[in-house]
């Protein structure tokens, strides 16, 4: 049995790949492969219906929200967004709370003004800034929820008085909150909602209201909602992946169900790491991501072996990433109890070894 830790693409729920696997060869009985079906056809509709229903229903959203599958992944709403909102005489203000955040400031430069209010650069990422105003101008504010990279999160919602923005690619539909609050929420899918190449964009119709209409059709987002996520093919085989594993969260009790599972995974981890010292944690307890823990130890000669030893144990996507070092244990909806408790014994064997 493989544990799967990776940090995404990652791990799904094995009855989605079983029957993601049995619609490519026949999908809903039709003779047909899910591969080769028109996307304008009932049968696709279908599909894309009840996943924007899903995403409805397990956000709890209001009547207010759009819910769009669109492509390009996370990486093209860093550009998209800016490009619908700014201008040069416009400005937004983004947190710089991760490489991602980086990323999303870097492109919304290209547009428009940009206000970094707040940055936690100075210390490697390690941290979630929290006191900063924010310009009142500003025609939104952009953060991360959930820093993949560096393992931090924001575990409330900032109380702010202009349109709130958020990257929410690995940690959406992990944890209960007010999706309603938001003016524009997306997500790639690869993490915690499906396969890679697609991405979910939650969007406010007053917020819709003031995108450009100036711009190319496909960076349009009032033209994706008046086709419906069809202004052309969209990547169906990726959104029939995210249909199954939503079906899956609803079945299992939906966002707070999961919320319960991934506090105990997240919290067995961190306990279990805080009680051997061989492992250091380098993000303060109050900004911990119940997502992607991020963890070191004293040398690289141990890291070397702990590293042999989670292989030998079918351990896969632990290392940290190159820009971090040490280790990272992603943690997403569809990775099982079962897996954290057999890292957890192997930690702990190790430190009784090593300490
Ligand atoms: C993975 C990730 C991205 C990048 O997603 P792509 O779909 O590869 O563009 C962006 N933001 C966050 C927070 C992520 O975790």
């Amino acid at each position: 049995m493989i544990h799967n830790f990776n940090a995404g693409p990652s791990i799904l729920p094995q009855v989605v790949f079983e029957e993601a696997s049995q619609a490519i060869l026949n999908f809903n009985n039709t003779g047909l492969s899910i591969l080769e079906i028109g996307h304008r056809t009932p049968l696709f509709e279908e599909v894309l219906n009840e996943a924007v229903a899903l995403v409805k229903e397990l956000m709890q959203l209001d009547d207010h929200k759009e819910v769009l599958f669109l492509h390009g992944g996370a990486s093209t709403q860093f550009f998209q967004l800016p490009m619908n909102y700014l201008s040069k005489d416009k400005r937004a203000a983004y947190l710089d709370a991760g490489v991602w955040g980086t990323k999303a400031i870097k492109e919304a430069k290209r547009f428009g003004q940009v206000d970094v209010v707040a940055s936690s650069k100075d210390k490697n990422y390690a941290y979630i800034p929290k006191d900063y105003a924010v310009p009142h101008e500003a025609v939104y504010f952009h953060y991360t929820t959930n820093n993949t990279i560096e393992g931090t999160q924001m575990h409330s919602i900032p109380n702010l008085s202009m349109p709130l923005v958020a990257d929410m690619s690995s940690d959406i539909l992990s944890r209960v909150m007010d999706f309603n609050r938001f003016a524009f929420i997306y997500a790639g899918a690869q993490k915690n909602i499906g396969a890679a190449g697609v991405n979910l964009v939650v969007i406010d119709k007053k917020f819709l209201d003031k995108s450009s209409s100036t711009i190319p059709s496909m960076m349009d987002y009032k033209q994706h909602v008046s086709n419906g996520s069809m202004l052309n093919t969209p990547p169906v085989f990726a959104i029939y992946v995210c249909l199954l594993t939503l079906r899956w969260l609803k079945k299992i009790g939906g966002v707070s169900a999961i919320e319960k599972i991934n506090l105990e995974k997240s919290s067995l981890l961190y306990n279990t790491l805080e009680a051997n010292p061989i492992f250091h944690l380098p993000v303060p307890k109050e900004d911990r991501s119940h997502m992607n823990a991020v963890f070191t130890m004293p040398n690289e000669a141990l890291e070397k072996k702990f590293n042999a030893v989670c292989e030998e144990a079918n351990m896969v996507g632990i290392k940290g990433h190159r820009s971090v070092g040490g280790f990272r244990v992603s943690m997403y909806n569809a990775l099982p109890l079962s897996s954290v408790e057999a890292l957890v014994a192997l930690i702990k064997d190790f430190s009784n070894k090593h300490a």
